[in-house]
Parts: structure tokens; sequence; C-alpha cells
């Protein structure tokens, strides 16, 4: 196993600094520049204080990153400007800081991108520091103590009528004001803040109350009024207008008229803006089967750091697991973090979470507006108990006080970043995160990761098993259909017969069902029956894919790489025959051919396309569940721990996408993607089938898939990667290469690898184009080094080597254990 050992950095093992310079990251977009400037010696700091400082004209926040004992050469010491003030010591707790700096240190990434990973968008830009009067510590008559600064900086704040001013303008207004704020701020006088940036002021929503109405005036309502009145009590005497309306189906009119003559009230009231979702029925711990009792104990019982691995097969009730871990973590005071892979996955899963911790379940992604994130991360910041659920970038969530970090279906690769830098895995941190904290971290899944297996069976580890599902209930058969035979036996549809037979059960018996169709549209491709040519993206090397909008109004290309779209050709560009056919099942051609096959069969298509609306997902799956259609048709999101009680029927369209790939993880990433869609079956008490339809029947995978082997799987793929000293016996560092001038790009591919050849410790596979060359017109080529367990100094050797020849207008990008080799 990979020992991943950062050094701490040296300036931060002994906060607070007594250094005289401090370098701060100043978030203006786009720089990554650090600025210097001088302490006060009145004023001590720790790293990742946040600061106010000087810049150009106005007064911004900042971050101090890093203490300096003399100023850098280049500046001259008696031009540095001091810093303005503390605002908020303390912003993350000390190990967070060491965390950063261990990402920043392994990823080999500046860690200033890091920080802007971690912290919400826009928390520094252009904040500026607020005073504001605090009227009620200052004892009357007692302003004649004050020394005459501090008195003018009362006198300036008083006269605002608002009680408030920047701390700019009242700088600009009192000459060395600074000493006299920190005065007034230290007798608690006067509050200084940091004024969120674009804060997203406060949302407001209007609420209507029902008031004690008068029966006198009662007496003159018309009986439409009295009815919505009723209603109002009914509901407890309180809505959103919005919903008064909707439910009591009732117009703005007579809530106005209600309101004229006293009976309600109608008022803004600020909405916290978490992603709340809709209200969820509460729900009590479930008695638990031996073996879910026997994880928990275990989890239970760790105190203080620990890593265990929470291997159970589909359905096996991992998630009750985790929601009774972290009871006691909560009634504890502290605070858990749960990780998930997708967004997609989120709805139902924090649905549960919500049923059970009602608001302290707080969920925090990218997909957040800039205003939600903020105010998540404020909620964050209070070290309340509460459960913190996100996608990869949560793992840096500054929970003050961590009880324990819970990362589910930790095999799945949307915990790794690519780009932009630090290419960081989620996995990785967590495990850094709960050393540092002290806390255990649990990995859930029923295909756990080569790397995670391997590791938890060792020694130190915990390993944890979930082998049967809930109820004794057996996981779904699996149906191998060899596609070969079925166009043999002149069946051309993409559906083999079982799959039909299987569709027309469906449609008798009321029943639900999942197609999963392997990525989005990239089989897909149009093509000239006349000439063969291949309509291709102009800017990418690659075919443009076919893609309906509306239901088919109209037919357009688009490319999956670069976005480019255009209308669909009415005949061939190359040679003009009109006769153009589209090939490759996305899910759109699945969904059409539904419709010829299975006209009665309502399917709901779930896919990048579809969801791509905020709350779509939720919406989707929320028609699916009411059963407003029997078939969901969709790709990987399918995977992703959909817990669908009354699917019964899943059917894999084509195996062969999946299982062709190349990278060294192909048949690792193939066996988790087919379990878990197929453990999408036979949640409900009907057992399920699965229909698995693939030209390569023999091909090790499917056998194992079958079998639902995933022990013996696993083993004999770790003898080869052992063999091939790929991870996770081995270590991989990918460089990726782009540039505008394709001789230019290859010729500085080739100067690099030979550059990096006569060195030790690694092995050098490249330089080769990528394996689709040219994207967005930039062209790529990529190098790979394989380390023979731990890397050590070579690397940064080897980056160093590399970015001196790289020339400027070619960018050279560096990702640590990749994933992705496209
Ligand atoms: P996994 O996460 O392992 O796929 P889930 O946690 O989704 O499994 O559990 C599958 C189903 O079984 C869920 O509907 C869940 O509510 C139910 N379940 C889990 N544990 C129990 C239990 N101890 N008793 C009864 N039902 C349970
Ligand atoms: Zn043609
Ligand atoms: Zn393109």
């Amino acid at each position: 196993m990979i020992a991943i050992v950062a050094e701490p950095h040296a300036p931060y093992s002994s906060p607070p600094s007594t250094a005289p310079y401090v370098e701060v990251l100043v978030d203006c977009p786009g720089s990554d520049k650090l600025f210097t400037y001088r302490i006060p010696d009145d004023i001590s700091l720790n790293p990742g204080d946040i600061l106010s400082v000087p810049f150009g004209s106005q007064q911004v926040g900042a971050i101090a990153v890093r203490f300096l004992d003399t100023p850098p050469q280049e500046l001259d010491a008696t031009n540095i400007k001091p810093i303005d003030d503390v605002i908020s010591p303390g912003f993350f707790p000390p190990s967070y800081w060491e965390l950063l700096q261990r990402v920043a240190d392994y990823y080999c990434t500046p860690l200033i991108q890091v920080i802007r990973i971690a912290l919400p968008p826009g928390l520094l830009r252009r904040s500026q520091r607020r005073l504001r009067l605090n009227p009620d510590n200052i004892p009357s008559g007692a302003e004649q103590f004050l020394n005459p600064v501090a008195r003018r900086v009362l006198e300036l704040l008083q006269q605002s009528k608002s009680g408030s001013y920047t701390a700019a303008y009242v700088q600009q207004q009192i000459r060395g004001a600074r000493r006299g704020i920190r005065d007034l701020v230290n007798r608690r006088w006067v509050d200084s803040y940091l004024e969120p940036p674009r804060v997203p002021k406060p949302k407001l929503q209007q609420a209507v109350t029902l008031l004690n109405a008068n029966p006198a005036v009662y007496g003159e309502l018309t009986p439409r009024q009295r009815e919505v009145l009723r209603f109002l009590q009914r509901q407890g005497g309180e809505l959103w207008l919005t919903d008064l309306m909707q439910l009591a189906r009732t117009s703005r009119g007579v809530v106005s008229a209600l309101e004229r003559c006293g009976c309600v009230v109608v008022e803004e009231r600020e909405i916290l803006r978490r992603e709340m979702g809709e209200a969820v029925n509460a729900d009590a711990p479930k008695e638990l089967t031996p073996a879910q009792n026997a994880a928990l104990e275990r989890i239970l019982g760790f105190s203080g750091y620990a890593e265990a691995l929470l291997h159970g097969v589909t359905g096996s009730g991992k998630t009750e697991v985790y929601l009774q871990a972290i009871a006691p973590i909560l009634r504890s005071g502290k605070s858990a973090l749960v990780l998930v892979p997708e967004i997609g996955l989120t709805p139902q899963l924090t649905d549960r979470f919500r049923a059970r911790f009602g608001k302290r379940v707080c969920v925090y992604h990218s997909a957040l507006s800039d205003g939600e994130r903020f105010d998540t991360w404020r909620q964050m910041l209070t070290g309340e108990p509460q459960v913190v659920i996100g996608t990869r970038s949560a793992v840096f969530a500054p929970l003050p006080n961590l009880g324990l970090i819970v990362l589910d279906e930790e095999h799945d690769s949307s915990f790794k970043q690519d780009r932009p830098a630090p290419t960081y895995h989620a996995r990785t941190v967590a495990k850094w995160r709960s050393q540092l904290v002290d806390c255990p971290v649990v990995f859930g899944s029923a295909t756990p990761s080569l790397e995670t297996w391997l590791d938890c069976r060792g020694e130190e580890k915990h390993y944890l098993s979930l082998p049967e599902r809930v109820r004794s209930r057996p996981l779904p058969p699996i149906e191998i259909v060899d596609l070969r035979r079925e166009l043999q036996r002149g069946n051309k549809s993409i559906f083999s017969l079982a799959l039909q037979e299987s569709l027309q059960n469906l449609s008798e018996t009321g029943q639900q069902g999942i197609l999963f169709i392997h990525r989005r549209g990239h089989s897909t491709f149009v093509s000239c029956r006349s000439c063969g040519y291949v309509l291709d993206c102009p800017h990418c090397d690659v075919s443009l894919a076919y893609h309906y909008t509306h239901e088919g109004a109209t037919k357009l290309l688009r490319c999956h790489y670069c976005g480019y779209t255009r209308q669909h050709p009415p005949s061939c560009p190359e040679c003009g025959s009109p006769y153009l056919k589209f090939f490759g099942s996305g899910t759109q051609r699945v969904m059409q051919e539904l419709g010829r096959q299975f006209p009665n069969l309502k399917a709901i298509r779930f896919d990048s396309d579809t969801t791509r609306r905020k709350g779509a997902h939720r919406a989707l799956l929320t028609r699916f569940a009411q059963g407003d259609a029997q078939l969901l048709v969709g790709t990987q999101m399918l995977t992703k721990g959909l817990d669908l009680p009354s699917v019964s029927v899943v059917g894999i369209v084509a195996a062969d996408g999946l299982l062709n790939l190349s990278d060294y993880w192909a048949g690792e990433r193939a066996f988790q993607t087919l379990t878990q869609v197929a453990g999408r079956a036979g949640r409900g008490d009907d057992p399920g089938r699965v229909v698995l339809q693939t030209y390569t029947p023999e091909h090790p995978v499917v056998l194992a898939v079958r079998r639902h082997c995933y022990e013996a799987f696993v083993e004999e793929e770790l003898a080869q990667r052992q063999v091939l000293n790929y991870p996770p016996y081995g270590k991989l560092v990918l460089f990726r290469l782009s540039g505008l001038d394709a001789a230019l790009v290859e010729r500085t591919a080739m100067e690099m690898g030979e550059a990096l050849l006569p060195e030790a410790g690694y092995e050098l596979l490249g330089p080769v184009p990528a394996a689709v060359m040219r994207v967005s017109d930039r062209f790529r080529w990529q190098i790979l080094l394989k380390f023979e367990g731990n890397v050590g100094i070579e690397l940064q050797e080897a980056i160093d080597r590399l970015r001196q020849i790289c020339p400027q207008t070619v960018k050279l990008s560096v990702d640590i254990d990749p994933l992705n080799f496209g």
C-alpha cells in the first residue's frame, strides 16, 4: 500500500507566528499571486486568519497564508503596507490548515489553488470590513474616558443613520483611526465584521399569518373568504403566501381583502438558503439485522482515528448503519460529514437523513447557488452539531467538531477531480482529515475499489461486512444474453427476446423497470449511407452525436467534448445524398425504440441531458417513484445508489462499451458499474430479474458479475495489477500537455520524454497523443510515469525539469493518481 506521508509544513507547526511579514491571498479572480504585508507589533496571527488589508484604493478581505522573517528580495521593505486588522481569527481549525497544506504538497499544487477549491466562491472577494455601533454596550457618559481618536470614531458612527460604516470610510475620514477602532472593538462598543462580498442578500418570502378575526368583521366576509380563513386555520394558522394560494386555490385578491379587514397579516420572512427540499416524514431507527448490528458496534467502538470498509451488497442496509452511527455523534455535540458521489444521488439520500435528523442536515455541493453555498458555509462554522452531506469538495467542509466521516459508494470515480488542480481524490483527503482531527472514517460500497479493499483487509484497518440483503431478499438472478445469437435468430431490435419478454411483462403486471445505457451519446454518430461520410466536430477529433430537443421537435448534432452544436443537415455535406443515418444506442435511441415497440410503456429519460436543470433529478425520481412511468432509461447516474423498491426488471442494453475500455482499471470499473446497475433490481418483495446484453458473454467481468462474485474477481485483478505494478501497488502520475500548435505540442512532448528517460525510480509510458487528440482546437499529448511504491523526490525533480522545458504556449498539468486517461 502506498503510504502517504506529507511533512507538516514548518511555518504552520508553531502558531501563532511572531514573524514580521505575512503573505496573504487576496481573492481577486484569476490571480494566484501572494501579496506581502507587514504585521503590526500589536497583532498576532495564525495561518488561515481572515484579514482586512489595503489593496490599491480598497480595503479588502484576505487570508493569511505564510509567514516570512524577511521580506522578499524584490520588495522594498519600507514600502510594504501593514495589514489593517484581523477580522475573523480561527476561521479554520488548525488541523484544517494542515489538511490544505497536505493536499497542496501531495498533489503538487500551489496552496492557493487548494484554498480556492476549499472555500466557497466569493468568500473573500471584494469583502469589506464594516463597523457597527453596539449601543447597548455603551454606558452613558462613558465617552469621556476614550482617547481622542476613539471618541471621533464613535461620534462619526453615531452620526450614521444605520450606526455603521465601512472601516475604509472611517479611516478616510479620521487620520490614524485604526487605533481608535481597535479600542472601541475591544470595549465591544463597536462590532467589526467582514461584510460578505456581493452577499447574496437575505432571501425573503411572503408569509400569511392568521389573526384573531373580529366576529363582527367575520360576518361580513364572503363565503370564499371565510373558506380561505378556515383553510389557513386548519393548516396551523400560518403558510407561505404562494402555498396558501396554491393549496386553497385562491387569488392574491382574496388574501388582500382578508388583510384589509384585519383577519390575516402578510409579511416578509427571511428564509435561509439551504437546500431543504420538500418536507419529509420523520422516521425512527430501524431494528438492525445481526450483520448491521455487528458493523455498528465496531464503528461505535472506535475512539479517534480509524479506517473501516463497510462492504455490503446492494440493498444490504449500509445507509441505516450510517444513520445509527451518526446519531450518537450528534448527541455528543459533534458533527458528521457524509460524502456521496453525485448530486443525482443526493435527493433520495438526503431525504433519508432528513427523516432521521431533520434540520440538522445540511447539503453542500458545487451545484448550490453562491448564496446557498455562503449560507451553508456560515451554518457549518457555527460548530453546532450537524450532518453535512455533499459531493467531493465537501471533504473540505469547515466543521469544527468532526466526529465521523462517511464516504458512501467509495469506489465511484467522481470522488476524483481531474481538473482544475488540485487533482485530489476525496477518499485520500478524507483519510488525512480523519487522521488530523482524530475521528473515524467509514468507506461504504457494494463493490469497493481495489485500493480500499486491499487496504482495509490489512492489519490496522477494519473490514466490516454485510453479506446479505435486508430481510434476506436474494440478489437478483442475472441472465446473460449473447447479442450475436440474437442477430442469427433474426432479431434486429436493440432489445433481445429475453428483454422484450420482461418489458412485455411490465406492461402486464404494472411493475417498474430500469434500462441502462453506457454513457450519454458518445457512441452515436451520423453517417452518410451513400459515401460513408461521418459528421465530425470541426474543433475536436470526435464525431457529433445526435440529439433531439423537446421530444424530437428539432434535430441537433452536438459535440460532447466542446459543446459545439449544429442543425442536422438535410443532406450529406460531402456528396449531397439525402440518406443520412444515425448509429449507436444512446438514451434517445432507446427511448425511440421503446416508443415504437412498446407504445404502452411510459418511460422517463434520466441522463445528463434531462437532469441539467436544478431540481430535475428529484423531480424525475419522484415522478418515477409515484408510478408516473414504468421505465427509467438512463446512463451512469442509475448506478449511484438509487433505492427504488418497485423496480423488478433491470436491462443492460449493451455492456460492451464498458468492457472494451483500455485503461488499467477498465475491468474494475466495468465490474462495479454492472454490479451496481444490477443491484437496483429486486429491492422490494419481488426478487427481480436482470438481463445483461453483450457481444462477449465469455468476458471474465461478465462471468464474475453474473456470479455476484466480488472477491474472486478482485483477487484475480489484484494479482495482475501486482505483476504489472499498477495501482494499488505502483503509483501513477500523468502529465497532460495541450496547445493550439500541433507541431509544437508534439515536439515538446518528445523533448519531455527524453528529459525523463534517464531517470531511475519510475517507468516512462509515452509520450502518446491523448485518446481524443484534439479538443476545442487544442492538441493534446500525455506522458505517464509509473512509480514502484512510493513517490520520492524524483517526482518533484521531474516536474521541475518539465516545467523548464515547457514553452509558454503549451499548457502542462500534473495529475497525481489519475483515473481519467481520455
Ligand atoms: P444499501 O445502502 O446497502 O444499498 P439501503 O440502506 O438502501 O441499502 O437499504 C435497502 C432498503 O432496506 C432500504 O429501503 C432500507 O430502508 C431498508 N432497510 C435497511 N435496514 C433495514 C432493517 N434493519 N430493517 C428493515 N429494513 C431495512
Ligand atoms: Zn455522402
Ligand atoms: Zn467539439
